[in-house]
């Protein structure tokens, strides 16, 4: 199992927002992809598809948005190397 990070792309200003929360997958990839890339096909397990369900916070507008659109989710794996977002992780 590997643990990714969750990121959305905002549809008011474009950025990527951390969901705040990591998942485990077992197959996940291994570089940053789009939900849709590394699940095509597939049914998604189900610690993903309930993400769907859940809001984004938008620091840039306040606000929360929910994305539908898998293709503007990405996993990203922890612990890779890239940059770690800093940015509120938000508990609910
Ligand atoms: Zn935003």
């Amino acid at each position: 199992m590997a643990e990714y990070d969750v990121l959305v792309l905002c549809n008011a200003c474009g950025d990527l927002h951390p969901f705040g929360s990591c998942v485990s997958l077992q197959d996940g990839p291994s570089s940053k992809q789009s939900i849709t890339d590394v699940y095509a096909g597939e049914d998604l397990p189900s610690n993903l598809a309930e993400l769907k369900d859940k809001r984004v916070y938008c620091p840039k507008t306040g606000r929360q948005y929910s994305q539908k659109d898998n293709k503007k989710v990405f996993l990203v794996p922890v612990g890779l190397g890239t940059v770690r977002l800093t940015a509120v992780n938000r508990k609910t």
